[in-house]
């Protein structure tokens, strides 16, 4: 992709450029306001980029013609807030939009949350109200929410930083185990360690451009950069 997207007259993203192979897991990196959270909304066209385009297994998505709604299909999309309905159950939060948007036979689409469900050891709280599970009970759930459409890519933004510390590692377990099956992934992060263990490649953001990019151990232990050195040194 290469995107340019400002705010008004705030420029947010310079002509960022970044690709993605099938099956890699990038971690977005970079100072709070540097983007990472527009660019994810970019690829999911929840914004509309100024200049550029993005492209899905060679399909221009940015195209004006091409349907948000297909191409939302193939991108799954997770917030750091689960933003899960409370008055729907867990298996309905799951199905709403593959039955409701996306025209699949509901039962179809509760057999396949069905599996999710007891793929990430949560078959019992399919029918229970969100506000009965635990926060990382909610994130799993909301991550699953994002994987009955089959998606060709998963985009996870701060998925982690609303939970306590305790139950971060059911996220990332099940992060990790998507990585195993091969599931593309491109996730904003403000931790350094979640980077470190799911990603194959760091993308470090400043000044609307990737900066920086590379294997975690060389950008995260041994960056180029001034500004990476910076960024880095503030946070740990
Ligand atoms: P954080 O690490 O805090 O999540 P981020 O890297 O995700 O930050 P973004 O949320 O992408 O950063 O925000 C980038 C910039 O765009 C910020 O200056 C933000 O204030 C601005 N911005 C984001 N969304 C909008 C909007 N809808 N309207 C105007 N400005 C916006
Ligand atoms: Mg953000």
């Amino acid at each position: 992709m290469d995107v340019r997207k400002s705010f008004g007259d705030h420029v947010i993203l310079d002509g960022l450029t970044l690709d993605v192979a099938e099956h890699e897991v990038v971690a977005l990196i970079g100072a709070s306001g540097s983007g990472k959270s527009t660019l994810l909304r970019c690829v999911n066209l929840l914004e509309e980029i100024d200049d550029g385009t993005i492209t899905l297994d060679g399909d221009e998505i940015t195209d004006p013609r091409a349907n948000p709604d297909a191409v939302r299909q193939k991108i799954g999309l997770v917030f750091q807030s689960y933003n899960l309905f409370p008055h729907m159950t867990v298996l309905d939060n799951i199905t709403l939009a593959p039955v409701r948007v996306h025209k699949r036979p509901a039962a179809e689409a509760k057999e396949q949350a069905m599996t999710w469900l007891d793929r990430v050891g949560l078959t019992a709280k399919a029918s229970a109200y969100p506000d009965r599970l635990s926060g990382g009970q909610q994130q799993r759930v909301a991550i699953v929410r994002a994987l009955v459409n089959n998606p060709r890519l998963l985009l996870l933004d701060e998925v982690t930083s609303a939970l306590d510390p305790e139950l971060v590692g059911e996220v990332l377990t099940m992060i990790r185990d998507l990585k195993g099956e091969g599931m593309t992934m491109v996730l904003a992060t403000h931790e350094m360690g979640f980077a470190k263990q799911v990603a194959d490649r760091v993308a470090f953001l400043d000044g609307g451009k990737v900066l920086e990019q590379g294997p975690p151990a060389q950008v995260l232990g041994d960056p180029v950069e001034a500004r990476t050195r910076q960024f880095l040194a503030r946070i740990i």
